[in-house]
């Protein structure tokens, strides 16, 4: 098909006088693909201006290495390939031939000549380019909406599943608790050593069952904002107390020391018992599973002044483990988020590097916030050989804020 080439130029760029345009037909060449042709490859460093005498193209761009989004279909009388030009940056999307499409290309010299011949051309160049990237703006905003849209619906429905599967289980696991505590009692059963080691394993482990669902529904409580926070006086001194006796046998088993120090007086603080019990469980379990036999882990208390949130006691929960890596050091707050390979996990509860749910530092974050506080982890990095350890960083105001929910 023969080709117009000063007609096609004279539509594209209306503001040149015959003579230039006369020239410009000289400097650039009309070239014909085929359909399926890709002419610009993101990423490619390639500077020619492209002119579509017939034929249609897709402009796309990649939003992950398999996806492709469609930016926009050219036809006749469009250009493209200006941006990488303009911006002298590589290719910022692919174009690819729809059907057998024929163009007229601009070398770089060419290109910068024909700008440099007409302001009102240049102009209307930028202004399209600026056009096009707003456009292209939009659209990758409308993308992540879309996609945030999909994670909290997905996030909403791993919320209801956790909930409904931790109220369905813990009825018959109630049920088994039951018999499992009749059998433990009846006297033929104590007679028998290795009965009583079977019934054993079957209580601890639906008592850890029902550990791990209460943590499952303490975490939508959390998540849904339904978490009541009872405002009582609560004696911290006491609570680690009633831990270091809880976790004693895991302590001595362990061989870990357990240090609690107390630097000045802590006053009485408004706080729900529960939950203040359950963040320092959290932490020292955890403190616990990660601290090789033989270390020790330390609770340090004292009261201090913090911005924006008046007097607050503020712990620390050190411990001569393995330390945390620093890219993980927020995450691990996420509910089940877990370092390394959960199958490689042991699975004692207090064992060294024991599984969990990935629930706890959750549960403890939401615990926290849920006072008006903060936690934070702080740790030089992970060594099993080294053992940074890790410090979990805990702020608790002495009073809970007024505008937090919960019962008075
Ligand atoms: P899990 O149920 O797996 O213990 P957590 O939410 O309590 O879940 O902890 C998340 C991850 O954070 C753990 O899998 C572990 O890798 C890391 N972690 C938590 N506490 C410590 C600690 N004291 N030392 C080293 N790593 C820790």
């Amino acid at each position: 098909m023969e080709v117009d080439v000063v007609g096609t130029l004279r539509a594209a760029f209306p503001d040149l006088e015959n003579d230039a345009l006369e020239k410009l037909s000289g400097l650039v060449r009309c070239t014909t693909y085929p359909p399926d042709t890709l002419i610009c490859k993101e990423g490619a460093y390639e500077y020619v201006f492209y002119l579509i005498v017939r034929g249609t193209v897709a402009i796309t761009k990649h939003f992950d290495s398999q996806n492709e989004r469609v930016l926009r279909h050219s036809t006749a009388g469009d250009f493209f390939g200006e941006m990488a030009l303009i911006q002298d940056e590589p290719r910022s999307a692919n174009v690819r031939t729809i059907d057998d499409t024929t163009v007229l290309e601009f070398d770089r010299e060419v290109f910068e000549h024909l700008m440099a011949s007409s302001p009102n051309l240049a102009w209307r160049m930028v202004r399209t380019t600026f056009d096009r990237l707003r456009s292209n703006d939009q659209a990758a905003l409308s993308d992540l909406r879309d996609a945030l849209q999909t994670l909290q619906r997905l996030d909403r429905a791993k919320l209801d599943f956790i909930e409904i599967a931790a109220h369905e289980l813990r009825t018959p696991l109630t049920v088994i608790q039951g018999y499992a505590d009749v059998l433990r009692s009846d006297t033929r059963i104590q007679a028998d050593s290795n009965l009583r080691t079977v019934i054993d394993g079957v209580v601890n482990g639906t008592a850890r069952l029902h550990d791990v669902m209460n943590r499952m529904l303490d975490i939508s409580k959390i998540d849904t904002e339904t978490l009541q926070v009872s405002r009582v006086p609560v004696l911290l001194q006491s609570v680690f107390t009633e831990l270091k006796h809880d976790f004693q046998d895991a302590l001595a088993e362990r061989n870990l020391t357990l240090l609690i120090k107390q630097i000045g007086e802590i006053p009485f603080m408004e706080a729900d018992p529960n939950l203040v019990y359950k963040i320092f469980y959290h932490l020292l379990i955890n403190a616990i599973k990660y601290t090789p036999d033989g270390g020790t882990i330390t609770i340090t208390c004292w009261v201090t002044e913090v911005e924006g949130m008046g007097r607050a006691v503020a712990v620390v929960v050190e411990d001569t483990g393995i330390g945390i890596d620093q890219r993980h050091q927020k995450a691990i707050f996420e509910k089940f988020y877990q370092i390394g390979e959960v199958a490689l996990h042991s699975s004692g509860k207090t064992s060294f590097k024991g599984g969990g749910p990935g629930l706890g530092l959750a549960l403890v974050k939401g615990a926290v916030e849920a006072h008006g506080g903060m936690v934070w982890v702080e740790s030089r990095g992970c060594d099993e050989e080294t053992l940074p350890g890790s410090a979990f960083k805990v702020l608790l105001p002495l009073r809970i804020p007024d505008n937090m929910s919960g019962e008075s």
